[in-house]
């Protein structure tokens, strides 16, 4: 369930401590954009900006995320897109999908970086993601050959 159909984005040096609900912060400083999850939980949700995390579009207006948003890690697992400021909801993902997706994640990683040197946050990032229970490495490696 969406609550906050709307994020408007506010354009900030640091991300606050205290976020405000239905606001989208963005710094271009740190490359980091966060908000409070858009179901409502009240959960921070933070977006790095970086080759291979999200992108983010800026029109003059509106402000466009890519790709969606998965929470898998908080309780609610709430799934949207941000397409100019419009919270749109997305199908809930299977265990399976997410384990792909991180999968995904690791190996554009460690194509784009080379796995022996991510820069630190990232590998900190990558540790604080507890590991999908069974076969992501079998489906990396599908992933990878086929
Ligand atoms: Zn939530």
């Amino acid at each position: 369930m969406i609550v906050h159909n709307m994020l408007e984005h506010r354009f900030v040096r640091n991300i606050p401590e205290e976020l405000e609900p239905g606001v989208l912060y963005v710094s271009m400083e740190y490359g980091m954009v966060s908000h409070s999850c858009a179901c409502g939980c009240g959960e921070e949700v933070t977006t790095p900006l970086t080759p291979t995390d999200w992108h983010l579009v800026y029109d003059g207006e509106a402000v466009t995320l890519n790709p969606s948003v998965g929470n898998w890690n908080l309780a609610c697992r709430s799934h949207y897109v941000i397409r100019r400021g419009h919270v749109i909801e997305a199908g809930p993902w299977s265990e399976r999908e997410v384990a792909a997706e991180r999968a995904r994640d690791r190996a554009s990683k460690a194509r784009y970086y080379g796995t022996a040197d991510l820069p630190v946050e990232i590998a900190e990032q990558q540790e604080a993601v507890p590991a999908p229970a069974v076969g992501w490495f079998e489906r990396l490696k599908r992933w990878l050959v086929g």
